[in-house]
């Protein structure tokens, strides 16, 4: 921890930055979610470097904090081959750079991976500023369980790749944190009740930390409902709960039990089907011993 004074002319420029990149993580909504370690850098930084400079120029208006005559390099994911070997340079030369993609944290969903990457390979010193981040925040909001997540980002636009993200991560026993557009959000719940289930928990959060923020909690058949009565304008996080489990069918369990009647005892054959279905040990003895007493009739 420093003891330094945090106010706007604490922050004027100190260079007392030791060198490596910066990922600092800025607001998501209401500018005032930055912490004041973020400030302190952006404030001393030898570069800066962002996803968007006038979004950056005007965060640090907003903060009182003056580039100066320092860089402010662009880079994002249409000029990233040519301007990381600047970046690196910089790095090179024991400089401190600061990067900040246009909103939340870098990486996440947002420019920076390949940076990073070339700079560790370099062997900068690689640091951050941790902050917002809208996944993190709809989580946290989403009333869904938290302790296992993944964060699936956007879904893929083509085809084929979305048929088969869709299989795959709508099957991992996790809360699942999707990003999507309004104008799409619509037919990706769709979608979702079609190839996960209509029962399946979750929470639409869009506008965070902004003036019409808000939290809509159901299941993803609720959810697309009620986008066909309210449709929803703004950025959105899409929270799913983890995949139903379906209670198999009598037949299904009937169709094992035989199964494994034909090669085990009774005992064995009901242990191994209670297990392969995640069903109550008991139960499933008593219909085997049915089962079999009509075979032997
Ligand atoms: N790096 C950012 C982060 O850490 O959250 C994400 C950047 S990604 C390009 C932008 C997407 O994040 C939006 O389309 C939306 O899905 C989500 N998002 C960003 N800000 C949001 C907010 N205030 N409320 C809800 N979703 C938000």
């Amino acid at each position: 921890m420093t003891d330094k004074m945090h106010t706007a002319q604490g922050r004027a420029r100190e260079s007392a930055l030791a060198p490596g990149l910066y990922l600092v993580a800025t607001p998501i909504g209401a500018a005032r979610d930055i912490t004041l370690r973020a400030l302190d850098i952006l404030a001393s930084a030898d570069v800066l470097a962002a996803e968007d400079t006038r979004t950056l120029r005007h965060l640090m208006e907003i903060h009182g904090i003056k580039p100066g005559d320092r860089p402010l390099w662009a880079y994002h994911d249409h000029n990233g081959a040519a301007v990381r070997p600047r970046i690196l340079e910089a790095l090179a030369q024991g400089r401190s750079v600061a990067y900040c993609s246009e909103a939340g944290t870098p990486v996440v969903a947002d420019p920076g991976y390949q940076l990073a990457r070339a700079a560790i390979e370099a062997g900068a010193t690689v640091t951050g500023a941790p902050g917002p981040s809208a996944a993190i925040l709809a989580l946290s909001l989403s009333g869904l369980p938290s302790d296992r997540f993944l964060f699936a980002g956007f879904p893929p636009a083509q085809a084929g790749a979305r048929a088969r993200w869709l299989d795959e991560i709508g099957a991992v026993e996790a809360t699942l944190i999707l990003y999507e557009s309004p104008k799409r959000i619509q037919r990706l719940l769709t979608e979702l009740c079609e190839r996960w289930s209509e029962g399946r928990k979750a929470a639409l959060c869009r506008e965070l930390t902004k003036r019409f923020e808000e939290v809509r909690r159901g299941t993803l058949g609720t959810l697309r409902d009620g986008l066909a009565d309210a449709p929803v304008k703004g950025e959105i996080v899409l929270v799913v709960g983890h995949p139903v489990s379906v209670a198999p069918s009598q037949a299904d369990v009937d169709g094992a039990l035989v199964a494994a009647l034909g090669r085990l005892r009774v005992k064995e054959a009901a242990a191994e089907v209670a297990e392969a279905l995640g069903l109550p040990r008991r139960e499933v003895y008593q219909r085997a011993l049915a089962l079999k007493r009509e075979d032997d009739g």
